[in-house]
């Protein structure tokens, strides 16, 4: 069959690996100049460090399987990412732990009586939490939302955490000992040569072909039997029912001479700070060592028609739009909707793989393929 794949990013490149392999052509288009979509990676012409250019990429999983595909494809080096962020004057350690709360309250608290203490502050009158900020008041109280949360949220995703789904603040732990890994995941790495060369390596397939600076047209569609779409859901149907809304991002550049921040990422809980977080690259690959150090401050803003979409908002009043678009993309039998975009989900890259790879199982195992959504 001739498979067509809209979006040289994880999606396209895992399906398209899976299909090639099992004896489809493979053509992946991508309107960018490189494969990788969000998650390129490209090192600095002037320092040398891996730049992760669309933001911080940590690798983490629980899924053997998907594990061992991405090592299949690059050398993974184990990486833990440690945030931290500064808030009310004070540097404080993310995800909230046992450290933040001591810090935060100034007390010595042991973890059982953090959970009592944190459960005071929680608001139980909230059974079964919403939004993210029903969610912040359940789990962690008013002053740690403040402090940590509203701020940060409110730039993040311009709008109030009270119309956010709780979802977005499930994807935080809150832990009452002094874990201060990011991820829960067993498996945690950051591929050696960056996200690229691991893409590259996917894509290496004689019945693959890949075509950058190419955008969509209709008519490719006609010339193929399957079209694989991780472009923006709306944007395969000329966002004829009215936009999705997406947060884009916009990364203000400065070159510090040795280590400027001490870690990777350096979050900024205060509203009046406009940047959400500050991303220093060359902690990403602690095995390397270089003096220039490419430091980038991230502002986050609603995605104009031109903007590169980051974040689908998924707003709690958004769902019915959301809904049509699905119910039209389920209509369309030869194309399957996949990925962050295609299917308007804040997905992990781990999440991104699997369901990649059951997506084209489940193409090459039915009879009646293109399940969309
Ligand atoms: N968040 C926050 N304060 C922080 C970090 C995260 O309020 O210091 C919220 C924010 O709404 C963010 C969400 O938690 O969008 C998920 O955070 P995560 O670190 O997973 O965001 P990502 O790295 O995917 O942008």
């Amino acid at each position: 069959m001739n498979i067509l794949l809209v979006g040289a990013g994880l999606s396209g490149a895992v399906i398209g690996r899976q299909l090639a392999e099992a004896g489809h052509d493979c053509r992946i288009i991508d309107s960018r100049p490189h494969i990788g979509g969000n998650c390129h990676t490209q090192r600095d012409p002037e320092t040398g460090v891996m730049l992760h250019l669309y933001g911080p990429h940590i690798f983490h999983t629980d899924d053997e399987g998907v594990w061992a595909y991405v090592n299949r494809h690059a050398d993974f080096v184990p990486f833990q990412n440690r945030v931290k962020t500064t808030s009310q004057g004070a540097v404080y350690s993310l995800p909230v732990n046992l450290h933040t709360i001591n810090q935060f309250f100034g007390t010595t608290l042991r973890p059982d009586e953090a959970r009592a203490f944190i459960e005071s502050k929680a608001d139980n009158s909230i059974a079964d939490p919403e939004t993210f900020e029903e969610q912040a008041l359940r789990f962690v109280g008013p002053e740690l939302y403040e402090a940590f949360f509203k701020g940060y949220t409110e730039k993040q995703w311009g709008c109030s955490p009270r119309e956010l789904p709780a979802s977005i603040l499930k994807r935080l732990p809150v832990r009452f000992n002094y874990d201060d890994n990011y991820f829960f995941h067993r498996f945690q790495g950051m591929p050696r040569d960056g996200y690229t060369a691991m893409i590259e390596d996917i894509l290496d397939h004689p019945r693959i072909t890949v075509e950058l600076e190419t955008s969509y047209d209709p008519a490719m569609a006609d010339d193929a039997d399957h079209v694989f779409w991780s472009g923006p859901l709306d944007g395969f149907f000329g966002y004829s029912l009215g936009r999705l809304g997406y947060r884009t991002l916009d990364f203000e550049r400065f070159t510090y001479q040795g280590d400027y921040q001490g870690c990777a990422v350096m979050n900024y809980g205060d509203r009046d700070v406009p940047w959400t977080r500050i991303t220093e690259h060359k902690h990403f690959s602690p095995w390397e060592s270089h003096e220039g150090s490419p430091c980038y401050r991230e502002y986050s803003r609603e995605a104009g028609p031109k903007d590169i979409p980051y974040y689908p908002i998924r707003l709690v009043e958004e769902k019915s739009l959301l809904t049509q678009y699905i119910d039209l993309a389920r209509s369309q039998e030869k194309v399957t909707f996949v990925g962050r975009l295609g299917t308007y989900r804040y997905l992990d890259m781990d999440v991104t793989i699997r369901e990649a790879l059951d997506t084209a199982g489940v193409f090459l195992g039915a009879e009646k393929a293109g399940t969309a959504v």
